[in-house]
C-alpha cells in the first residue's frame, strides 16, 4: 500500500506515489502562511515524478521564493486546498502539503524553515531550525 495517499478538501484531487517520503518540513515563511491560512506549511519532499493523479487536475499559482526563482504552487481548482509546491531552486523533489495526505500518522517534521518570519506564538518544535531557507517551500 501507498504510504503517500491523499486529497484536497473536495475530494476532486486524489494522488498517491510509491516513493518513500524523503524530507519533512516545516514553513514558516510569509508566503507559505498566505496560501495556507495558518501559521506555517507542513511539507513532505518526495521524488518529483513519483507523484500520480488518481482524479482530478491541480491549477497552479506561480509564485517566486527568495531565491528569484519559481515556486510553482499547485491547488485544487474546486477547493483551493494547496496540494504541492515545486521549487524550481530545489530540483528533483516536489513538496506535498502533509494535511492533505489520508494517513499523516507517520508524518515528523525534522526541519523547521524560514524561523524569523514565524508567528510570535509558535514554539518550534526541538528539530533543526533555520532563519531562512534551505529554500522557500
Ligand atoms: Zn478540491
Ligand atoms: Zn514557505
Amino acid at each position: 500500500m501507498a504510504k503517500i495517499e491523499g486529497s484536497c478538501l473536495c475530494g476532486q484531487v486524489q494522488y498517491a506515489s510509491m516513493a518513500e517520503p524523503l524530507v519533512v518540513a516545516l514553513c514558516n515563511c510569509t508566503h507559505c502562511q498566505k496560501q495556507s491560512g495558518g501559521a506555517f506549511s507542513v511539507n513532505v519532499g518526495i521524488p518529483k515524478g513519483s507523484l500520480k493523479f488518481e482524479t482530478g487536475q491541480t491549477q497552479v499559482f506561480a509564485d517566486r521564493g527568495s531565491s528569484g526563482q519559481a515556486v510553482y504552487r499547485h491547488f485544487c481548482p474546486n477547493c483551493g486546498s494547496p496540494i504541492f509546491s515545486d521549487v524550481v531552486s530545489r530540483p528533483g523533489l516536489i513538496w506535498l502539503k502533509a494535511g492533505t495526505l489520508k494517513d499523516t500518522s507517520w508524518v515528523k517534521p525534522t526541519m523547521s524553515l524560514w524561523c524569523e518570519s514565524a508567528q510570535s506564538w509558535v514554539h518550534q518544535p526541538d528539530i533543526q531550525q533555520f532563519r531562512q531557507g534551505p529554500a522557500s517551500v
